[in-house]
């Protein structure tokens, strides 16, 4: 038992590396947590991929119908890493950090009870981490609770969102741009709100 989650020992080591190459898909929660601890309209925190740009065909409903096209909503990076990666290596907004980071690179499975019935690990990068952490079932199944009820949060408006673009496609014009679907999110753009589906 202990050995088949020796995961729940997991404990990260602050190497920085899986905050310089994945990308991080967003959700309007993690957008607006960041937005209001750092001031910065969403523009300027996502930016946009395209299919070819991200392995997800495992979730469909995170591809949002934009005027160029199915996009998906990520971290901005600079300089080929995370935007608040400090130059120290460390997260500049961890209290405010995106869901996602939060729960990689573990790989729960819940029973329908709730109880853990497998832990792996997420391997899109190299984790350095140690063995020596105390995370707990408990705290595990809390935080993925969390995690995936943003997510289906965000992937309701998202469809909402695309019912929308395809009705303005039935009357012959084009979908909307970016800056409108943050605005219907209801996320800071720093311009004058345009109504979804008008103009
Ligand atoms: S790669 Fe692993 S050890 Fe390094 S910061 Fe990420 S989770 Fe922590
Ligand atoms: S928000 Fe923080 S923890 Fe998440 S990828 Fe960026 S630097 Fe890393």
């Amino acid at each position: 038992m202990a050995k088949r989650f020796a995961y729940l020992k997991f404990r990260c080591t602050g190497c920085g590396a899986c905050c310089r190459e994945p990308l991080l898909p967003l959700t309007d929660d993690d957008v607006a947590r960041i937005s209001q601890r750092t001031g910065e309209p969403a523009q300027q925190i996502v930016r946009w991929v395209d299919r070819d740009g991200i392995d997800l065909d495992d979730e469909p409903e995170a591809f949002v119908r934009l005027r160029q096209g199915k996009r998906v909503m990520v971290m901005r990076q600079a300089h080929g890493r995370c935007r608040y990666l400090g130059a120290d290596e460390r997260c500049s907004i961890y209290t405010s950090r995106p869901l996602g980071c939060r729960v990689f690179p573990l790989s729960p499975t819940f029973t329908v009870s709730g109880k853990l019935s497998r832990l792996g690990l997420i391997r899109i990068t190299d984790c350095p981490y140690e063995l020596d952490g105390n995370l707990g079932a408990a705290t595990l199944r809390s935080l993925y609770a969390l995690y995936d009820g943003k997510r289906t949060e965000y992937h309701q408006k998202v469809a909402h969102w695309n019912r929308l673009q395809l009705g303005r496609r039935r009357q012959g014009s084009p979908a909307q741009a970016a800056s409108v679907f943050l605005q219907f999110l209801g996320l800071p753009t720093g311009a004058a709100s345009r109504a979804p589906g008008a103009g």
